[in-house]
């Protein structure tokens, strides 16, 4: 029953700085004004002024070739080039303080990462900014950056982003069309060209088990969640992709391909835990530090699919029996794929079939009531500032006991 599941691209949240700098101090951050103007459908001008002249901006990890193929760097004598730990824009005849570039949408994406941006049907387009910068070397050492973003259109538009745009860096912006429609306590937008099957059921699972995981985990996020659903370049494909990327409050969504047009009882399935799946990252990540552990990741990727589960039978959106049918699915495809290896060791090789398997598995063996147990590790998250850990887990259980 479960035969989509490598179709699927589960997002991966890293909270921590995937990106190892070897840089020889860091200082006082740099400051820099980033204005970002949707200049026609499908693209971008982004012009940036920094606080003092720099001599490069590491903008990060490569994503794919989307700075290669979709960027072009407007001012003169400027490079893009490839570090051994990501991509740098350097200026070929000494510093700078300004710097232009024009972005294209860019719908493709790296595994573990997010889709630079998600088209709508509509002519509505969803930009992540945080591949847009990065630490910058001014003297010969890196500092920080310190951004602050603008957003303008030349169309006749809306411009929808985030109240965190400024204080945490993974914010999409969308420009387009639509305005928010609050369902439940969510902020909503389904791509008008979204099957009418996955429409209804989105509108219905997204403000229910946003209900749930509200009362539930006894927590409101700190804003309302920002829920964006596109299906721009749903002909793009035959089969299917979805993919997912939950961060400070915000949940974007890219469903592609041909075989969503037809419903099935097993796609639905299928998506709706996929998305409740990343509506529980949002409630892990919003707390102090953002809560997802690097070392440990079966525990907020096992968590947040059984909380997924859980509330979707919870909201009485599915029924009673489909938590344990989960829970034996899993347990099952966890040992299957451990044999005689530990899931340390399976996380070492990046298998995250183990991952999500073996840690739903997990929470569904545990004795622990699940959303108080979630309530627990995100409410310790936030207050003593470290992440879901294992030690986290067992405080817990001694608390019970
Ligand atoms: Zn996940």
């Amino acid at each position: 029953m479960f035969k989509y599941w490598v179709n699927f691209l589960l997002f991966i949240l890293i909270s921590y700085n995937p990106f190892n700098l070897s840089a020889k101090t860091a200082l006082e951050p740099v400051s820099a004004s980033i204005t970002i103007t949707h200049s026609a459908s499908d693209e971008w001008l982004v012009d940036y002024r920094f606080s003092k002249p720099i001599e490069a901006m590491i903008v990060g990890p490569k994503v794919v070739d989307y700075r290669q193929t979709s960027w072009q760097i407007l001012t003169p004598n400027f490079a893009l080039i490839q570090l051994d730990d990501g991509e740098k824009l350097i200026s070929k005849t000494g510093t700078f303080s300004n710097l232009r570039i024009k972005v294209s949408h860019y719908s493709d994406f790296a595994m573990d990462d997010y889709a630079p941006s998600a088209k709508f049907s509509d002519g509505g387009v969803a930009l992540y900014t945080e591949f847009l910068f990065g630490d910058v070397v001014a003297a010969g050492l890196l500092h920080k950056l310190n951004p602050s973003l603008e957003f303008k259109t030349k169309l006749n538009e809306h411009i929808i982003t985030h109240a965190k745009i400024n204080d945490g860096r993974g914010v999409y912006t969308y420009f387009g069309p639509q305005k928010m429609k609050r369902s439940g306590d969510v902020d909503l937008i389904v791509d008008p060209n979204m099957p009418k099957w996955l429409e209804d059921s989105f509108n219905k699972v997204v403000p229910l088990v946003s209900k749930i995981y509200s009362q539930r985990l006894n927590r409101t996020l700190t804003s309302p969640p920002q829920v964006m659903l596109s299906a721009g370049d749903i002909d793009s494909i035959d089969s299917f992709s979805v993919k997912g990327g939950a961060k400070n409050n915000q949940l974007v969504m890219i469903y592609k391909g041909k075989g969503l047009l037809e419903p099935s009882a097993e796609k639905q399935h299928m998506l709706e835990r996929l998305i409740a799946h990343e509506m529980a990252h949002l409630w892990q990540q919003d707390v102090h530090n953002g809560g997802m552990s690097a070392e440990e990741p079966w525990i907020h990727e096992g968590g947040a699919e059984a909380l997924a589960v859980a509330a979707l039978v919870a909201a009485n959106l599915w029924e009673k029996d489909y938590f344990e049918k989960y829970s034996r699915y899993y347990t099952k495809r966890c040992n299957d794929i451990l044999g005689e290896q530990t899931l340390k060791a399976k996380i070492e090789q990046g298998n995250w079939d183990a991952v999500y398997a073996c840690g739903f598995s997990y929470f569904a063996q545990s004795d622990a009531e699940l959303f108080e147990l979630w309530s627990y590790l995100i409410s310790s998250a936030d207050h003593s500032g470290k992440h879901f850990s294992s030690e986290m887990l067992e405080q817990f259980l001694a608390k019970e006991k």
